[in-house]
């Protein structure tokens, strides 16, 4: 039969199967007396009871934990009127005693003659349960922006506005309201030497080259200086062609760690009484240096030198004033050595130097002033010690050697020819391979 037959044929059937079908309860409430006079299936049975006509004639009080007595009843049938439909956020009482949380909204509709009060009520148990969870969850999420070592990041990329946590913040100096929430609060306080390849690495993220974007560099405070910071991040939204949009990441600080790693760092490749590199340095530097010189087809120039008679300064002056020689002597030819050049402690008075890309020629008057400037040297604070000399023998990649150790026998050769021709002078190796086929 078609739909509209049935409304026609028996219409009341035909609503009361419909309200029966709802899932939310249904009370239709006379207003002045509050009693129920109809109510739908879910009404009864949501509530514990067999049948409608059990809720019938009770008033809508008895099934409210919040709506206390006619007088609170009547000031609450006066805002439903005044303005429909009024909604309610209460307990029902279920008929085992329990309470269901309701959401109730009332309508106010007048039928032949009188006011009626309908109520649709919609049990908010799995609702109301779902929203303490999220509170809970918002609760530690705040807690966790605003408490927890970690500084929290949040850019959006195609506007370049970022969100800096609380604790970021706290990390760099800044208070709550400071640091404009702007890419380039974060991009200009990179340290000059670690910008480049901090936005390289975030390049290739979002490029994407790399899963995440994670990097070690300095950042600098409020007070302008710069903390260690381990910085990880990930792309957290896309558009629909998979073009990032969002990148949120965590910022530690891991200033107090990477000082102390340093400082390891530091001790392991430096001597501490001159501060000058050490040996372990000077044979890798040199593997290095001479690889690199080969492949560019550039001459890479060696010296060794050693202090003159410094056993007799020890028993002369004194141990300390030894130490004293020693430590000037590296910060006089420190002082006058290019930027580019290396220089080592290589053992007790014997030292080294590393010069790239410079000829015999070069390096041969190039150690010559270090030789002169050392023997001109007074000792201001040594004033017994008089004339401090070395002596020193140079070898040039690729003549005189073609791997550091031949180059270093060069070297050490040419030195021990300057130490037996009356010290204080500078000795330049023998052309390789030619003497090794002397006989
Ligand atoms: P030569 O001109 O032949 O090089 O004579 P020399 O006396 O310098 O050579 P020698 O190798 O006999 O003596 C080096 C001395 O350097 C011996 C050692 O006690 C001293 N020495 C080594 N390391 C240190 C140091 O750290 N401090 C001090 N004060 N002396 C050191
Ligand atoms: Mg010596
Ligand atoms: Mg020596």
């Amino acid at each position: 039969m078609p739909f509209s037959d049935t409304l026609a044929h028996s219409p009341t059937a035909l609503l009361e199967t419909v309200f029966d079908a709802l899932p939310d309860s249904v009370f239709l409430i006379d207003p002045d007396t509050s009693r129920i006079v109809y109510c739908n299936r879910a009404a009864w049975s949501d509530l514990g009871y067999d049948q409608a006509s059990d809720l019938l004639d009770h008033s809508v009080l008895s099934l409210q934990k919040d709506v206390i007595g006619p007088e609170q009843w009547r000031s609450i049938a006066i805002e439903i009127r005044a303005r429909s439909p009024y909604v309610f956020i209460g307990r029902h009482r279920h008929r085992q005693g329990w309470e269901l949380p309701v959401e109730v909204y009332t309508s106010c509709f007048e039928f032949d003659g009188r006011d009626y009060f309908l109520s649709v009520a919609r049990d908010i148990t799995t609702r109301t349960q779902l929203e303490r969870e999220l509170s809970a969850r918002d609760a530690q999420l705040r807690f966790a922006l605003n408490e927890a070592s970690d500084g929290l990041w949040d850019w959006d990329i195609i506007s370049g506005s970022v969100f800096f946590s609380p604790q970021l913040k706290r990390m760099l100096g800044y208070g709550p309201e400071e640091l404009a929430p702007h890419l380039s609060s974060w991009a200009d306080n990179i340290h000059p030497d670690d910008v480049v390849w901090v936005r390289s690495v975030i390049d290739d993220h979002l490029a994407g080259r790399r899963e995440r974007f994670e990097a070690e560099y300095r950042l600098r405070n409020r007070n302008g200086h710069y903390l260690w910071v381990h910085d990880r991040g990930r792309i957290c939204e896309r558009d629909p062609d998979g073009r990032p949009l969002r990148m949120v990441g965590m910022v530690h600080n891991v200033t107090d760690r990477k000082n102390l790693e340093l400082r390891l760092q530091r001790l392991a490749s430096h001597d501490s009484l001159t501060g000058l590199l050490n040996r372990r340095e000077s044979e890798i530097i040199l593997e290095t240096q001479i690889s690199l010189c080969r492949r560019l087809q550039l001459p890479l120039g060696i010296c060794l030198f050693d202090l003159d008679n410094f056993k007799s300064i020890n028993d002369v002056h004194g141990h300390l004033c030894g130490d004293q020689v020693l430590a000037g002597v590296a910060e006089l030819f420190n002082q006058h050595v290019r930027s580019a050049d290396y220089l080592f402690r290589w053992g007790g008075e014997e030292f080294m130097l590393i010069c790239v890309d410079t000829t015999l020629e070069q390096l041969q008057q190039r150690v010559e002033g270090l030789r002169t400037l050392l023997e001109s040297k007074t000792w201001d604070t040594l004033p017994a010690l008089g004339k401090v000399t070395a002596s020193f023998g140079i070898a040039v990649f690729p003549d005189h050697g073609d791997s550091a150790r031949e180059l270093f026998i060069a070297a050490d050769a040419a030195l021990y020819r300057a130490k037996s021709c009356g010290r204080n002078r500078v000795e330049l190796a023998d052309t390789w391979p030619a003497n090794t086929f002397t006989p």
